[in-house]
Order: C-alpha cells, then sequence, then structure tokens
C-alpha cells in the first residue's frame, strides 16, 4: 500500500477509535509500520482521533526523526517504536483511553479473560508499570512488557489505558475492540457473581 493510502488508512481507523468511544478528548495515538522504509507514520500530538486527516499522519524514522509532515508527533511515539523495534510482526499500533480496560488498569492487574473467544484471541493480556504520558520511563515500560511476552496482541498501561497491536491497522483495532468488550464483559461477570451468589454455587 502506498504512503498516502496508508495515511488515509491511519485517519479511518482513528476515526473508528474515536467514535466506537475508545477514547476521549485528545487521547490516543495511532501509528503504521511504512513498508520498504525504516520509518513509520504516526498521530500529529494534540489532534483527537476523531478529527484526525491524513496531513495528521507524519513520518517518523526508526530514530525519533520527523522526516515528513508539520507539527509534533504523539509523545507516545517512544514506546510505538519500542514495540516496532521488538516485534518485527507488528505493523500497527493502536494506543486509546478506554474506560472499562482503564478500569482493570487501575488496579495493576492483567486483563481478566472470561469468555473462550478472549482466551482464545488475546491469550494475555498484561499490564505495562505506570509512569507519566510521553516520558521515556511510560516507553521504557510498555516496550518492556512486549520484551518480555513476546506473542502478546495488547498490553494494559496502568492507570492510563491500553496498547493494541497487529500486523495492520484494522487488526490492531480489532484488539482495542475485543480487549475494551472482554474488561466490560468481565465487569459484568465480576458483578452478577457478587450479587447473584447462588447462581454461581449452582453453575
Ligand atoms: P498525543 O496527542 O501526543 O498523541 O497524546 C495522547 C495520549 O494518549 C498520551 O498518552
Ligand atoms: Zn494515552
Amino acid at each position: 500500500m502506498n504512503e498516502m493510502l496508508l495515511k488515509k488508512e491511519l485517519a479511518y481507523i482513528s476515526h473508528k477509535v474515536y467514535e466506537r468511544g475508545l477514547t476521549q478528548a485528545t487521547g490516543g495515538n495511532v501509528s503504521v509500520r511504512l513498508p520498504n522504509r525504516d520509518a513509520i507514520l504516526i498521530k500529529r500530538s494534540g489532534v483527537s482521533l476523531g478529527e484526525v486527516t491524513a496531513e495528521d499522519a507524519l513520518i517518523v524514522s526508526m530514530d525519533g526523526e520527523v522526516i515528513e509532515g508539520s507539527g509534533t508527533p504523539s509523545k507516545e511515539f517512544r514506546f510505538h517504536l519500542g514495540i516496532y523495534r521488538t516485534r518485527p510482526d507488528v505493523n500497527a499500533v493502536v494506543h486509546c483511553h478506554p474506560n472499562y480496560a482503564i478500569g482493570y488498569a487501575c488496579l495493576d492487574k492483567e486483563l481478566p479473560l472470561p469468555t473462550v473467544t478472549a482466551r482464545k484471541i488475546l491469550e494475555h493480556v498484561p499490564v505495562a508499570a505506570s509512569a507519566p504520558s510521553g516520558s521515556l520511563d511510560l516507553a521504557q515500560n510498555v516496550t518492556r512488557v512486549f520484551e518480555t511476552y513476546p506473542a502478546i496482541k495488547a498490553c494494559l498501561m496502568a492507570e492510563h489505558g491500553v496498547c493494541a497491536v497487529g500486523d495492520s491497522l484494522e487488526k490492531a483495532y480489532n484488539i482495542a475492540t475485543l480487549v475494551e468488550d472482554t474488561a466490560k464483559q468481565s465487569f459484568i461477570v465480576q458483578q452478577l457473581k457478587a450479587t447473584m451468589p447462588q447462581a454461581v454455587t449452582n453453575s
């Protein structure tokens, strides 16, 4: 796929993340690896995912230098690059702030996987330790989780959000949606168990 098409796809996926309620305000960022180039496309910092256009997709080298586009790249470019360096199979990263997944991320616990679908597709969703947004520490914490568990498709970010990956933007987006819906389902299961202990005993 050529660079302009990938920029348009980055904008399209960003809109889907926002419209599905996986993030709010200017939270979240999306990137994609450029084929045949040691560089990525990543969203401009401070732009709402609901408003991203192809022009907001900056080209950033694997060393973190802006090669093309105006403005500042997402402040989280370091953990996007860290994941691409660690995981050659990953071509796209979606970072977002979805409500139920953040609930579990604030407990600093890996995501419970109550359904067969979640266990089959997600297998394991660990949590990266908390650090301020855009910090080197956060980039190291997220990258370390992807190094420690080389097959994961997503991690929670303590007190912050979710980082989902895939071999395409569409796949990374689908993983982000599955993580959030799994968190919601886990919450419902836990509520039901708490309010209907009888049902749990009988099952
Ligand atoms: P950017 O606007 O710089 O991408 O930051 C959004 C965000 O989610 C920070 O964690
Ligand atoms: Zn964020």
